[in-house]
C-alpha cells in the first residue's frame, strides 16, 4: 500500500458519518434492511443517470463491510450506533473522531497484523503497463523510484481539491472571496487523473463536479453560536447590493447556487437584538436536500415520521461550544481583520460599516418588516414563523462566502469497480471512493450525489477489495 503521505488515513479519518444500512447488527435490533430503499432513493436523487448495477452493489456491500470489520472487535464497545435523520449512522465512541476516524485507524492496524506492506512518504507516479495490462505502479519516495509489481492495482487517492489538476479540470471553483476553510486535504492533488492519462485511459471530464457549500462563515469553521446564526431560519439575508436574495430558512447547501450568483458569492446575515437574544427556530429543511446528500427518504422515525435533515455541522459545534456565550464569540469575530462582523446602534450606520448601498438596504429592511408584519412571504415564501422583524437595536451582521466541500471525480467505475476506458474495463485497474465521477451526476459542475462520501468510499473500496480477491484467486 501506497501512501503519499507520512500518515495513512486520507480525508476520511476526518469524516463523521457512516450510513448503514443491511448490517448484522441492525437486523438483530429489528431494524427493517432498507438497501433497496436507498439504492431507489440514490437513484431518484440522481435521476436514474446512474448505473443502478453499480450503486446496488456498493450499497450491498456497505452491509457486508460493516459485518466484516465487526469481527475485527465488538460492535458495542466501539460503537455509537444511532437512528439519526439519515437513517442508521455509526460513530466512534471513545475519542473525539467519528467513524472515520475508527476506520482509518483500525485499517491501518488490522493491515499491519495481516502483514500488509504499507509505505508512507510514498507518492505513486507512473502505472506500469504490460500488453494494456495493468501490472504495477512507480511511486517516489522522495529519494528515488520505487518499482512495485503487481497482480492488481487500486485507485484510492481521493478528491481534487488542491493544485494544478483542480484548476484545470474545474476552474470554476475559483470563485470571488471564496472562503478557505472547506474539506481539502493538502495531498488531495487528483493523482489518479494524470496517471490514467499517463497510461491512455480516458477521463471522465464531465464526472468531475465540486460539492460548493454556501453560508460558510468568511472567517473559516463557525463556531457554535455563529453556526447557530448562519444557518436559523428568522434573520435576514443580503446581498452586497443590500437586496435580499433568498428565503433565509433554505438550506446553506440548497441555497448555493442562488449564493454563486450574488456579487462576490457574498451574503451578509442580518439580525436585531431580539433575534440575536432568542434561541434558534428548528430548521426547515427538506429530507433531501438539493445536494442529494443526507438523504433520509424511506426512513421514518419510531414515529412513524419521515426524519428531516438535521444540520450535522452545527450540532457537533453546539457540543463542542456550548459553554461559549453569544456575545462572547460574536465579540471574537469582531476583533479579526477583515471585516467579518459588525454591530451598530442604527440600520445606516450598519449599511456604512459593511459598505453596503444605504438607500437600497433601508429600502430592503423595511420592506422585509413589511412582509413580517403582514404574516406572508410574498417575495420568497418562507414560512410564516420564520418572519421575524428587523427592529431592535443593535443590530448586527455576520459576512458568509462560498467554499468548496471538496472536488470530485475523474475515472469511471463499472459495477466491480474496474477502472473504465472508452467504454471497456482496464485489465488489472481498480478504482474507489472519491475518484469515481459516475457515482453521482454533475449538472453544471455541482456533485449531486447518490450517498455521502465516506459511506461511499468505505463501500466502494470493499467491493473493490472483494473484486480483485476473486479475480486473483480466478487466475
Ligand atoms: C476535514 C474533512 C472532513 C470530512 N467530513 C466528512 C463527513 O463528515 N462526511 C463525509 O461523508 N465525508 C467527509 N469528508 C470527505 C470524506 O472523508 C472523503 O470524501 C472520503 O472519505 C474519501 O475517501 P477516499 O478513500 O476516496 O480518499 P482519502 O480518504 O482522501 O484517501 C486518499 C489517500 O490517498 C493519498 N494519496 C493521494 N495521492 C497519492 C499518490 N499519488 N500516491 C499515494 N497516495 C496518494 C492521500 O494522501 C490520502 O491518504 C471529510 C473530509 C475532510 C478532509
Amino acid at each position: 500500500m501506497l501512501e503519499k503521505l507520512p500518515k495513512t488515513g486520507g480525508g476520511s479519518q476526518y469524516a463523521f458519518g457512516l450510513r448503514l444500512f443491511g448490517t448484522n447488527m441492525e437486523a438483530e435490533a429489528g431494524v427493517l434492511d432498507q438497501t433497496d430503499d436507498y439504492v431507489r432513493s440514490a437513484l431518484n436523487t440522481c435521476r436514474w443517470e446512474i448505473e443502478p448495477r453499480m450503486i446496488g452493489n456498493v450499497f450491498e456491500a456497505l452491509g457486508e463491510c460493516f459485518d466484516w470489520m465487526s469481527t475485527w472487535a465488538p460492535v458495542e464497545e466501539n460503537w455509537e450506533v444511532c437512528m439519526s435523520p439519515w437513517g442508521v449512522v455509526a460513530a466512534e465512541k471513545k475519542t473525539p473522531g467519528g467513524a472515520g476516524w475508527f476506520v482509518t485507524q483500525y485499517a491501518e492496524h488490522h493491515c499491519r497484523a495481516l502483514g500488509v506492506e504499507i509505505l508512507t512518504s510514498h507518492s505513486a507516479k507512473k502505472l506500469l503497463m504490460e500488453n494494456g495490462k495493468i501490472v504495477g505502479a512507480v511511486a517516489d519516495d522522495g529519494a528515488g523510484d520505487v518499482e512495485i509489481k503487481a497482480k492488481a492495482t487500486l485507485f484510492a487517492t481521493g478528491n481534487i481539491s488542491q493544485g494544478e489538476i483542480l484548476r484545470r479540470m474545474c476552474p470554476t471553483v475559483y470563485y470571488a472571496d471564496s472562503t478557505p476553510c472547506s474539506h481539502r486535504l493538502p495531498s488531495n492533488t487528483g493523482d489518479h487523473i494524470r496517471m490514467a492519462e499517463d497510461a491512455g485511459i480516458s477521463i471522465d471530464s464531465k464526472g468531475v463536479a465540486a460539492a460548493y457549500l454556501g453560508g460558510m462563515l468568511s472567517a473559516g469553521i463557525p463556531t457554535a453560536y455563529l453556526a447557530k446564526n448562519v444557518w436559523r431560519g428568522e434573520v435576514l439575508k443580503v446581498n452586497k447590493s443590500g437586496k435580499r436574495w433568498i428565503n433565509e430558512s433554505v438550506d446553506a447547501e440548497s441555497a448555493v447556487w442562488a449564493q454563486l450568483k450574488q456579487p462576490g458569492c457574498t451574503s451578509y446575515i442580518i439580525m436585531d437584538q431580539a433575534i440575536m437574544d432568542s434561541d434558534a427556530l428548528p430548521a426547515y429543511a427538506p429530507v433531501v436536500n438539493r445536494t442529494g446528500r443526507n438523504i433520509a427518504e424511506g426512513i421514518p422515525d419510531e414515529n412513524g415520521i419521515f426524519a428531516q435533515m438535521g444540520r450535522p455541522h452545527m450540532n457537533f459545534y453546539q457540543e463542542q461550544e456550548s459553554d461559549k456565550s453569544a456575545k462572547k464569540v460574536f465579540q471574537e469575530l469582531m476583533s479579526l481583520d477583515g471585516g467579518h462582523a459588525f454591530v451598530a446602534d442604527d440600520l445606516k450606520t450598519l449599511a456604512r460599516l459593511i459598505g453596503l448601498p444605504i438607500e437600497d438596504f433601508l429600502h430592503t429592511v423595511s420592506r422585509y418588516n413589511e412582509l413580517c408584519d403582514k404574516g406572508h412571504d410574498d417575495d420568497y415564501y418562507k414560512l410564516p414563523i420564520f418572519l421575524k422583524p428587523i427592529r431592535t437595536g443593535p443590530f448586527y451582521a455576520i459576512r458568509t462566502n462560498m467554499a468548496t466541500d471538496g472536488v470530485f471525480g475523474g475515472l469511471e467505475a463499472d459495477e466491480s469497480m474496474r477502472v473504465v476506458s472508452r467504454g471497456k474495463p482496464v485489465e488489472g485497474l481498480y478504482c474507489a471512493g472519491d475518484t469515481i465521477g459516475n457515482r453521482f451526476i454533475a449538472p453544471g459542475g455541482e456533485k449531486i450525489e447518490s450517498i455521502n462520501d465516506f459511506t461511499w468510499a468505505y463501500a466502494s473500496g470493499y467491493l473493490a477489495a472483494e473484486q480483485i480477491l476473486s479475480n486473483i484467486t480466478d487466475n
